[in-house]
């Protein structure tokens, strides 16, 4: 295949790559472009068999292989409510492999076509450190994210005494290291950027705790996007360098939304310590905890529901643990076809993931047009007989408006106390993912339903059925 050739099908490959962030942009368009994706990635896989310095097939074929095989097995095994992780623990290989490619540059560097007579241009020198210090920071800050998202490590900030003054000096010797490798080639130098990288990566994700974690998740998706344009300019591969730049880019406008949906800075999430709710909980919770709440059953709520006009569902991240979806739909049909107006409210870090919801929503095929963003149905609440919130916490919790000392303060939330009547679904009086007591369940318009969320909602369908 000549040059040119190749050059024009990773062109078309490039298109589809576009094509396919352009159908994940909705929930009906998804599925769509998910195929774009796999088609680009299938014409990117071809064009690489055909690089003459690709020679070892059989060692190729063996790794797509094994990789798709756990590619396929992973897919079909793993929970809805796993996913943020599974893509945190996705990034860390990113990362890695921009290090591991960086170091088989500057050993073969002919291997690479990146030397003139045995000597490595200094061009691909600042590539090769740049993709080893991103890619390293990627590593170790996506493997800590995977331990805390994964419950093995605890969600709580670790706060070390004098961490900014490490992470500077830790970016300060990154920075020498870089120019030292760049102007010397040596490999110390090499190999002490990477080492410092992997522990900057391992201190900047520590101390970011509770509600930070999606930003986290979506900026390490960033960096794991411009790790992998480095190791495009180190393998001279155009098209790894524009989708590494489209992951890069779309990583860090989602960043930037999510930051805008939490009313916080980047610069604040990334300086970290966000999130150790144990002051604020223990502050609010120890009075509260002796405050009686409203308890009610599953048949109480099937007659409220009945007789209202209006019903609002707010599902958060415990509708996806009890996998509620389905029976929510069906709660929903019978409401629907007594006359009732129903709809769903979507917080946009509802649940573990972007999107956490709206996937779980389409699954069970509840109808885009009643599902609606948090700016569109807030002023809809002071209307709404009933909002039913199902495994959300909080996403609801005013302590965001009112508790400057709340770690979630300046997160929007849905308005749902504006409701006549709200019901929470969810197991005991546990706090949220930010650790945190919600004053909602106290107010007088609001009922608890104690079990578990798909239970409660079968148990409802039944009454109102009956
Ligand atoms: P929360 O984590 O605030 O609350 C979920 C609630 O669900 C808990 O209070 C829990 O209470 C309840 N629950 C758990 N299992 C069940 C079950 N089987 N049946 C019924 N209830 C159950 O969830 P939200 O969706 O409101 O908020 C998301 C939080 O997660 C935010 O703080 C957000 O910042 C954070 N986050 C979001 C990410 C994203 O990208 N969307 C990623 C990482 C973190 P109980 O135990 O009493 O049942």
């Amino acid at each position: 295949m000549s040059e040119s050739f190749r050059a024009f099908l990773y062109l078309v490959s490039a298109v589809f790559f576009i094509l396919a962030l352009k159908g994940l942009s909705s929930a009906k368009t998804s599925m769509k472009g998910n195929m774009f994706g796999m088609f680009g990635m299938g014409i990117a896989v071809a064009i690489a068999f055909s690089i003459p310095q690709v020679s070892a097939y059989s060692l190729t074929v063996f790794g797509i292989i094994i990789g798709g095989l756990i590619g396929a097995f992973i897919a079909k095994k793993i929970e809805m409510t796993a996913l943020p992780q599974l893509v945190a623990a996705f990034h860390s290989l990113v990362g890695l492999a921009a290090v591991l490619v960086a170091a088989g540059a500057l050993n073969a560097p002919s291997a690479f076509g990146i030397d003139v007579i045995g000597c490595i241009m200094r061009g691909s020198l600042v590539e090769i450190g740049l993709g080893t210090a991103i890619g390293a920071i990627t590593f170790t800050g996506s493997i800590v994210a995977f331990l805390k998202l994964q419950g093995i490590m605890g969600a709580r900030p670790i706060i070390l005494p004098n961490r900014h003054l490490i992470n500077i000096s830790l970016s300060g010797v990154i920075l020498l290291s870089l120019l030292l490798f760049v102007l010397t080639k040596g490999h110390f130098f090499f190999w002490l950027l990477a080492a410092t990288s992997f522990a900057l990566g391992l201190l900047i994700i520590l101390p970011v705790g509770g509600a930070d974690m999606p930003v986290i998740v979506s900026m390490l998706n960033s960096y794991s996007g411009w790790a992998a344009s480095g190791i495009g300019f180190t393998l001279n591969n155009t098209l790894l360098i524009i989708t590494g730049a489209l992951v890069g880019a779309s990583g860090a406008i989602l960043s930037y939304i999510m930051c805008k949906a939490m009313n916080r800075s980047i610069i604040n999430v990334v300086l970290g310590g966000f999130g150790d709710a144990g002051a604020s909980a223990g502050s609010s919770g120890g009075t509260q905890e002796r405050r009686q709440v409203k308890q009610g059953s599953p048949e109480d709520a099937a007659f409220v529901m009945k007789n209202c006009s209006s019903l609002v569902v707010v599902p958060g991240y415990g509708m996806a643990v009890a996998q509620a979806q389905h029976a929510l739909r069906e709660m929903c049909s019978v409401l629907k076809s007594n006359g009732v107006k129903v709809r769903y409210a979507i917080h946009p870090v509802a649940g573990r993931m972007p999107g956490h919801m709206n996937v779980l929503l389409a699954e069970a095929n509840i109808p885009y047009d009643d599902v609606f963003e948090l700016e569109d149905i807030n002023r809809d609440f002071p209307s709404t007989d009933v909002a039913y919130v199902i495994g959300a916490n909080d996403v609801t919790n005013p302590a965001a408006k009112n508790d400057p000392q709340s770690p979630i303060y300046g997160m929007p939330i849905l308005e749902v106390e504006n409701a006549k009547t709200v019901f929470f679904v969810k197991r005991s009086m546990a706090a949220g993912y930010a650790g945190i007591e919600n004053e909602l369940f106290f107010r007088d318009n609001t009922m608890m339903l104690f079990g578990d969320a798909k239970k409660v909602t079968e148990e409802i369908v039944k009454a109102l059925e009956g």
